[in-house]
């Protein structure tokens, strides 16, 4: 049996941050994860990330290899093609990364702040007793050995396989499952083109329901000549599989043709609010394994640091505070909640809405500005949107005969807000939970019941 402080299952970009925090406060932390030493970091994604996460974190910007290029926006494509929206800003400043070479550095950061690094290391399920987590057992891979290791607090950040979560019994009151609605199933491919591509300062994506539903497609250059592109679907029975997607409506645009792969894969990403609660008696749960996700981009390398970042000071408060129960570290949920979760359950909302709508209703709704860039960019930030709809809309609408969608839109605005309000008083200690989330479940209902209506 090997005892540390903390251990972290997973040194993605959450669990690198955690391990980071608590070790920067001098405790014995140990990072495990499944892949090699040289593989962590490479994941399938999208590669973009903004500016800001860098500076709220106070991590260096990527550069030199690291970075693939800067972006200054995104490009927004209705599903006729016909409006195109081009959201740019501070607030959407951000990088392309080289995925593998940014994780590689964060798990640097990590060792460097004196976390042990245990690679090819394979959390297979946590040790419980007495109602309290003290530890994971896991397999060498290279050997077949299995070991306990053992920690006052364990980190689950094993993304979307979230190897701890779903296996913690019901009497911890936290979620195990994922509905699978709430999760997008993608496939992408960094290709080399054979055309340039004139202006590689944008992202962009491609919005149609029928290409891609319940998710869009996106191409977002790396250079010149290399593109990240992918598609995502909802993860339902009848959603159409997203590789054969991606193949059959948008690698047949001019700009691919004599294209090659450089390389490609599948990956999947939950879109929407943060779990209820992200901690119980020894365990805090952060980044993809806890939903933290901007359920409308589905970008999740930030808020997954931020997580790992908050995470990681409640626990260091709580080892020192001798009280590592579920009360002890309940202040990441707070914090996190506070932070960017009441933002994110606002989104999942709008997230609903658009889920909802039709390619007929998109096209209406950006043709005649009912849904704004000001909207998106805001909506892509996590922040409050407006989705104003005045009785001049409202005239314009009745003209057209779209006063339903003008009416959703109004219902769905003032639920954006009401879901927010409840998320920011998210309570302060495990006492009102329960009175809590039978309100948030409540209006998650109103919002799938909106959704089904449309
Ligand atoms: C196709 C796609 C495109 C995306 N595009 C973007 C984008 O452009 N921008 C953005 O910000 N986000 C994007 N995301 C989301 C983003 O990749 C994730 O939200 C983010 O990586 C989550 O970080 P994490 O630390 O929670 O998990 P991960 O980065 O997934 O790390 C989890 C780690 O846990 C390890 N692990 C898993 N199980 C075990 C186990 N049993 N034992 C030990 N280790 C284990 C894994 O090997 C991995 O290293 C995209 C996702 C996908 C699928």
């Amino acid at each position: 049996m090997k005892k540390f402080d903390v251990i972290v299952v997973g040194a993605g970009t959450g669990g690198c941050i955690a391990a980071k925090t608590v070790a920067d406060a001098g405790f014995k932390v140990c990072l495990i994860d499944r892949k090699k030493r040289e593989e962590v970091g490479d994941k399938v994604c999208g590669d973009a990330i903004g500016k800001h996460h860098f500076d709220n974190l106070e991590l260096d910007y990527p550069v030199e290899d690291e970075l693939e290029r800067e972006m200054v926006g995104i490009k927004i494509y209705s599903p006729d093609m016909e409006t195109v929206f081009s959201v740019e800003g501070e607030d959407l400043y951000g990088f392309m990364v080289n995925r593998h070479l940014f994780g590689q550095r964060l798990l640097k950061i990590a060792t460097d702040a004196g976390a042990d690094f245990m690679e090819s290391t394979q959390a297979l399920r946590p040790t419980i007793e007495n109602r309290f987590l003290t530890g994971v057992s896991a397999k060498n891979l290279k050997t077949g050995r299995e070991i306990n290791l053992h920690g006052q607090v364990v980190v689950d950040a094993s993304g979307l396989s979230s190897v701890l979560r779903s296996r913690l019994p019901p009497e911890l009151e936290i979620d195990t499952a994922i509905n699978k609605e709430d999760i997008i199933v993608c496939f992408r491919e960094i290709r080399r083109l054979k055309e340039q591509i004139s202006d590689t300062s944008f992202c962009e994506i491609y919005l149609n329901l029928q290409f891609a539903p319940g998710g869009y497609s996106w191409v977002f250059p790396e250079s010149e000549t290399k593109v990240n592109v992918g598609l995502g679907v909802v993860t339902s029975r009848s959603s159409p599989n997203p590789k054969k997607q991606l193949y059959n409506c948008i690698l047949t645009k001019k700009l691919f043709k004599g294209s090659s792969i450089v390389r490609g894969g599948g990956g999947q990403v939950p879109t929407r609010r943060p779990l209820n609660c992200m901690t119980g008696n020894g365990i805090a749960i952060i980044g993809d394994a806890a939903c933290q996700v901007n359920p409308i981009h589905g970008g999740g390398m930030g808020p997954s640091m931020m997580g790992g970042a908050i995470a990681g000071k409640t626990i260091v408060e709580a080892i020192s505070n001798d009280d590592v129960s579920r009360s002890g570290l309940w202040q990441y949920n707070v914090g996190y909640m506070q932070s960017y979760g009441a933002k994110q359950a606002g989104l999942d909302v709008f997230r609903l809405f658009l889920q909802g709508l039709s390619n007929d209703d998109l096209d209406y709704g950006m043709k005649y500005h009912m849904i704004t860039e000001k909207d998106l960019l805001k909506a892509s930030m996590g922040e409050d949107i407006h989705l104003s709809v005045t009785e001049k809309t409202i005239r314009v609408f009745r003209g057209v005969k779209r006063l339903g969608f003008v009416k959703r839109l109004r219902d769905t605005a003032s639920l954006i807000k009401r879901m927010r309000k409840h998320y920011r008083s998210y309570p302060s200690s495990p006492e009102g939970f329960g009175k809590w989330k039978n309100e948030m479940r409540n209006l998650v209902r109103e919002a799938v019941k909106m959704r089904v209506a449309s």
